[in-house]
């Protein structure tokens, strides 16, 4: 498969159904939706539109799978399918990538990189699948008395899933999953719903019992059904704040676990003394890759007033030369937004940033021309007068956009990048460690990353502070949100 292999042989089927018990099962309703390409607005499938029935036959699914041979797997046996998915993820990743780059948007360059990454999660959880133990714990009983806990898998969970990178949303919430002998129903975003359910098959091949992973596809009420659902254990959502907190209220009533990966605002700092050649253009892919949709995107760039203009110029020449354009190009660097509706609140954005005094350095539009008009691609746009009270300087835009800023000291630098109620990502450029230790300590955020931006490894903890959410993926801590502590205690007497 190349770059110019026709839709039709990736998506073979243009009415999609969902997978539940190891079975395409079209909505119980009948109902279906579209999906379309954001570069195009070819229509790419119809699928199935899962509503309430939907999600409690999943979930009923996935309750009985809980029980079945999966329970009486050992370890050893859940790795071993882990590490066979994780071969045929690879094997299987140029579909995937193209899947995602038709129904996302997201350039093939970008796409194609996350095979690696995927591998190394599924093969990472794999590991960790033999390492789950409880303790042996001293107490101080009176009489002679043993205590020690238990780790047991927390039971069915849903993963509620964002657009902006499906395929590796599939896998972050799946390894912990097949990690620990939970169960899955998983909704993918309306947006892109394709990769979730190849992966789902792909998943089937490697030996994962039916009922296991079962993906609903479906709107934003399949994914209320799910969060409300009595018999559903945890959430595991990822998406905008406004969800998260909705997420929460609906799963109070039965007091699932939860966890919430949420927006962000994140700050990028750079000081005078830092290496400026590499400074420039992470920068840049800090708030541009994805077209500007990732959560912990660096979308306010904070630079040292003492080389301010030098670093924009630098910046904005940068910027221009980065391609803008179909996704199905490989040199293509950044596509389209994903849908009209995020295009169109992107624009508003900074149609209002322009109001409130703002002036762009570069872009601040659609682009338009051949190739471009019927899909949804925005100029990579940098403001570079914003002030901190801006609607820009504080919203998610989730979109190409960065506002920027100069700061005089570190103090004033760490207050203004905690002025926001986020706190998921943070970058500091500098040579001096001092400063790169104060700043790393000062600021309230999930993640902060030191002469480098958005750096991502299966073994390192990934999450937010304040409204980014709570929990965290990857590392040891995402698997202990999957698991359940029992005490034990054994009167030896
Ligand atoms: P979203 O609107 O919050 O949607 C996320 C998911 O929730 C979708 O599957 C959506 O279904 C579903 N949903 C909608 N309403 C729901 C409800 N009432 N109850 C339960 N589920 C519901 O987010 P998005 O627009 O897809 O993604 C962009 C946002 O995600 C940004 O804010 C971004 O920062 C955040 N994000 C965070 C991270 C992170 O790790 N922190 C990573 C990626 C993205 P529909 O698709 O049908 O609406
Ligand atoms: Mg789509």
């Amino acid at each position: 498969m190349n770059a110019n292999t026709p839709v039709q042989f990736v998506i073979t089927q243009r009415e999609q159904d969902m997978l539940i018990g190891g079975q395409r099962v079209p909505a119980i309703s009948g109902r279906r939706f579209e999906t379309r390409n954001p570069a195009t607005g070819e229509l790419l499938a119809n699928v199935a539109r899962g509503g309430v029935e939907d999600v409690d036959r999943a979930v009923k699914v996935a309750r009985e799978a809980l029980g079945g041979p999966w329970s009486r797997m050992k370890p050893a046996e859940r790795q071993a399918i882990m590490l066979r998915l994780a071969d045929l993820i690879e094997e299987n990743w140029d579909e995937l990538a193209m899947l995602d780059t038709l129904d996302l948007g997201a350039p093939l360059s970008r796409t194609r990189l996350g095979k690696v990454r995927s591998g190394a999660l599924l093969r990472y959880y794999a590991g960790q699948a033999t390492l789950i133990s409880g303790e042996t714990l001293s107490n101080s009983a009176p009489g002679d008395v043993l205590s020690h806990t238990l780790k047991e898998p927390i039971g069915v969970v849903a993963a509620i899933n964002p657009w902006n990178g499906p395929i590796g949303m599939s896998v972050w919430k799946s390894g912990p999953v097949l990690a620990t002998g939970c169960t899955l129903v998983m909704k993918p975003a309306e947006q892109t719903p394709l990769s979730a359910l190849r992966f789902a098959e792909l998943c089937l091949d490697a030996g994962v019992p039916e009922g296991v992973i079962n993906v609903v596809t479906g709107m934003g009420d399949a994914g209320a059904a799910l969060s409300s659902h009595p018999d559903v254990d945890k959430i595991a959502f990822t998406g905008s704040t406004g969800v998260g907190q909705k997420i929460i209220e609906a799963a109070a009533p039965t007091m699932k676990r939860v966890t919430v990966e949420l927006g962000g605002k994140s700050p990028n700092i750079v000081f005078a003394d830092a290496d400026l050649e590499k400074a420039v253009p992470a920068a840049a892919n800090a708030v541009f890759a994805n077209a500007g949709q990732i959560c912990s995107a660096g979308t306010r760039l904070f630079v040292e007033s003492s080389i301010h203009d030098e670093f924009m110029d630098h910046l904005v020449e940068h910027t221009r030369t980065i391609r803008v354009g179909d996704p199905l190009d490989p040199e293509t660097q950044i596509g389209p937004v994903v849908s009209q509706a995020q295009m169109e609140r992107i624009l508003s954005f900074i149609d209002g940033a322009e109001s409130e005094g703002a002036s762009p350095l570069l872009g601040g539009t659609r682009k338009a021309g051949e190739g471009y008009d019927a899909g949804y691609f925005i100029e990579p746009t940098i403001f570079g007068d914003v002030t901190d009270g801006m609607t820009i300087a504080r919203e998610e835009i989730f979109g190409p956009v960065l506002s920027a800023f100069s700061f005089d000291t570190t103090e004033e630098v760490i207050g203004r990048a905690n002025a926001t109620s986020f706190g998921l990502g943070s970058g500091v450029w500098t040579r001096d460690l001092a400063t790169a230790h104060r700043v790393a300590r000062g600021i309230k955020a999930g993640s902060v990353w030191v002469n480098c931006y958005q750096m991502l490894d299966p073994g390192v903890p990934f999450g937010g502070y304040k409204m980014s959410g709570f929990g965290r993926e990857s590392g040891p801590h995402h698997i202990e949100e999957y698991l359940e502590t029992k005490a034990v205690w054994i009167n030896l007497d």
